[in-house]
């Protein structure tokens, strides 16, 4: 089957700039995916509990940009939060995703994992909310591991109650979202709260999962100093889980999504950071620490 090029943007790796991401993007789309049909809504609660089908928007080969090495990006369906800066608001709603045979996922991963053992990549889940689908995702993560292929899951660890001590242990790596340092900016930013994210950091830690932390920088929302310097005080607490913190500026790449699906968008106007600013995030950070791209 051809597979086609497509270029996805998602959160927070879709802020990065568009014209590196799709040089770096190989494939993807949802080709090559058997897909169920018929499904009533009893067939997808089902399927949702036992992860036999998961819901996806897309997926895609990329480098360096969701994890080490080359990687096998899929990008989850449905997610509970509303962030002012998502750059993929059609992700929000699970009913619009694909239905996706469990062992066809798992499939694909064995198909590439001569590629991803030579490059040191994996396979990532990202959404949307990849956590809304724990059972789908750590049953491909189980099958990964078997493999000896590298697993990382990208996501706001919200659902941190979705995920056991023992699925947490398929996961390599966690891009994890720390959206706001504070649980009222956390709110005002996502329309969630932080301290799913912060007990879910601790257990990774616990279990021996390593940490990139994502923090969305967002002029006028996300930057004051106070906000930031307890976006410092969260990733302490799993301070040794943590490789390194991600300082993504926030820019409009988004804005036409929103657009096109009719929902208000909240930072119509907003700008990206400047480097100056960007530059004093980062020191702040490293102040405590740790290593900031
Ligand atoms: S957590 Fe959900 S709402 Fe927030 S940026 Fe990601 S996909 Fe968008």
């Amino acid at each position: 089957m051809t597979e086609t090029t497509t270029f996805h943007t998602t959160q927070p790796h879709m802020l990065k700039e568009s014209k590196v991401y799709q040089s770096q993007t190989l494939m993807g789309g949802l080709s090559g995916f058997e897909s169920p049909i018929g499904l009533d809504r009893h067939d997808r609660m089902n399927a949702l509990r036992t992860g036999d089908i998961g819901f996806v928007h897309s997926w895609d080969i990329n480098t360096s940009v969701d994890g080490p090495g080359t990687r096998m990006t899929v990008f989850m369906s449905g997610c509970p939060l509303r962030c002012q800066y998502c750059q993929n608001p059609d992700t929000w709603k699970m009913r619009d995703g694909q239905p996706v045979y469990l062992q066809a996922m798992i499939d694909k991963v064995a198909r590439y994992q001569d590629l991803f053992k030579s490059t040191g990549g994996g396979i990532t889940f990202s959404g949307g909310e990849s956590m809304m689908q724990a059972a789908f995702v750590s049953r491909v993560f189980r099958a990964a591991k078997e493999m000896g292929v590298h697993t990382c899951l990208d996501t706001s660890g919200f659902l941190n109650r979705n995920y056991t001590d023992a699925m947490i242990d398929d996961i390599d790596l966690c891009l994890l979202d720390v959206k706001s340092g504070d649980e009222a900016t956390y709110k005002k930013v996502t329309g969630g709260t932080l301290a799913p994210t912060i007990e879910f950091g601790k257990r990774l830690a616990a279990r021996g999962s390593k940490i990139w932390v994502r923090f969305v920088l967002v002029p006028g929302l996300t930057d004051s100093e106070e906000n930031v310097e307890n976006v410092a005080r969260v990733c302490e607490q799993f301070k040794d889980a943590i490789e390194h913190i991600d300082v993504l500026p926030f820019h409009q790449l988004g804005r036409p999504k929103w657009h096109e699906l009719r929902i208000p968008y909240p930072l119509e106007d907003a700008k990206g950071p400047s480097a100056a600013l960007k530059d004093r995030v980062k020191k702040q950070l490293e102040a405590h620490g740790f290593v900031v791209y």
